[in-house]
């Protein structure tokens, strides 16, 4: 198996060099512009483990357990070590976490909200682009720099070539059909797929030509994509696969949603802004559940994919809002599906992995 240094070593690595850390919340933010910065972001998915009751203090019961989980983690110190925390509004509960972190709780730390257009018009563009360069004073602001557009054009390079490794990672993953034993597992496969929320670019692309060149990305089971925010907790993976089944791609906002296309406008801010409007389509960007259901009818054609599972985190209402029609329409199309819904800190319910091997039977 190939090593996946942790967060933390990679933190320290990272500081060891000069450079700084930014805690990233969910979803979309520009990558580039903050390693300009020497910013490593490190991104904040919760995490599942953690006493949430320090969180509870500030929010509501029915706001999810991303938010939750994340402002219990930095009420107990897990943020301690980054310099810097920037909460993009991926919906109304992070918007209110961005509010509850600048006004109530202040950490030590700059707080920089990031705000997303819902659509891909060119009202829509224009206004990410705003968002961009408004993100871009304050880093100087707090920095003292002011990199140039070269400086900019060079780290956006590098992160377009990461994310065309990813593209490669998945593409590989549900082209592989070899029976041989040694295949990786789901939980491998995510790990590597995963560690983009952390790993610098450089250190991704590495990683994921090492896991090209070494691993078996093949293996038996019954081809299933997966759909939602993230694969938390994620003994999920070892469950499906125990169930018999093999995830080949997936919707995840964590994952899926974010393989952006690489641009061509030699502008920096606008290359940067183009890379998330053109993203695959994300509930949170605005995108019409027609647009979801297109993609995933495509996806599971491309990946000879036998059904989807939806695994949602509790009390996500843009997640929730698209569920019914979306499914609706999947079946309609000769899709089956099944909904999952999970607090990522709970442990996997017993239940649940009966659902799972009940829907893995069917597509049998
Ligand atoms: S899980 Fe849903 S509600 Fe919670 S932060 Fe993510 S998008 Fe927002």
């Amino acid at each position: 198996m190939i090593k996946i240094p942790g967060r933390h070593e990679v933190c320290e690595k990272f500081k060891e060099n000069g450079g700084k850390i930014a805690a990233v919340l969910p979803i979309h933010y520009p990558r580039a512009l903050l390693r300009a910065f020497d910013f490593l972001p490190v991104e904040v998915w919760g995490p599942p483990h953690v006493d949430v009751s320090y969180g509870g203090a500030h929010l509501q019961p029915y706001v999810c357990s991303i938010v939750h989980n994340a402002l219990s983690f930095l009420k107990t110190g897990g943020l301690d070590e980054t310099d810097l925390i920037i909460v993009p509004h991926a919906c109304d509960s992070l918007q209110g976490l961005g509010s509850i972190l600048i006004d109530f709780v202040k950490p030590r730390q700059p707080v920089f909200p990031f705000y997303l257009p819902r659509g891909k018009r060119d009202e829509d563009l224009n206004f990410l682009m705003r968002e961009i360069k408004a993100l871009f004073e304050n880093l100087s602001k707090i920095t003292g720099k002011r990199p140039d557009d070269d400086t900019l054009m060079m780290k956006i390079e590098v992160e377009e070539l990461a994310d065309l490794k990813l593209k490669e990672l998945y593409e590989r993953r549900f082209r592989d059909r070899s029976q041989g034993n040694g295949a990786i597992s789901n939980l491998e496969f995510y790990r590597i797929i995963r560690s983009r929320e952390f790993l610098p670019a450089e250190d991704f692309i590495k990683l994921a030509d090492e896991s090209l060149e070494k691993l078996n990305f093949g293996g038996k089971g019954i081809p299933v994509i997966m759909s939602g925010i993230v694969p938390e907790p994620m003994e999920i993976l070892d469950a499906i696969g125990e169930a018999g089944g093999k995830v080949v791609a997936d919707d995840f906002a964590c994952c899926g949603r974010r393989i952006y296309p690489p641009g061509n406008s030699r502008d920096p801010i606008e290359r940067m802004a183009r890379a998330i409007i053109d993203a695959p389509p994300d509930v949170t960007r605005g995108s019409l559940i027609e647009e979801r259901f297109e993609h995933l009818k495509k996806l599971v054609e491309v990946t000879g994919a036998r059904g989807v599972i939806f695994y949602t985190v509790k009390f996500c209402e843009p997640e929730l809002f698209d569920l019914p029609e979306l499914r609706n329409m999947l079946k309609e199309v000769g899709i089956p599906s099944v909904h999952i819904e999970v607090d990522i800190g709970d442990p996997l319910p017993h239940q649940t992995i009966t659902r799972i091997t009940a829907f893995l039977e069917v597509l049998e």
